[in-house]
């Protein structure tokens, strides 16, 4: 039996979950310098940096993504 399911409906607001983290776009070196600083902060538990880490991938604009919604 998993407790939280009972109790907890979904709706909740988004959040960060581990394991569902943003990841790089291909190609970019910004995010891909994102991602190698994300793990080199979990590598010392540095809770913080990797939530800005993960901030700065999803607020990355990348002008030549089309589909602008
Ligand atoms: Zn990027």
């Amino acid at each position: 039996m998993n407790p939280q399911e009972a109790v907890t409906p979904l709706r909740a607001p988004v959040v960060l979950v581990v394991g569902l983290e943003p990841v790089a776009v291909e190609g970019c070196t910004v995010c891909t310098a994102q991602v190698e600083a994300r793990e080199a902060a979990r590598r010392v538990a540095n809770t913080t940096k990797v939530k800005t880490c993960n901030e700065e991938l999803v607020n990355h604009p990348h002008s030549e993504t089309k589909g602008a919604a």
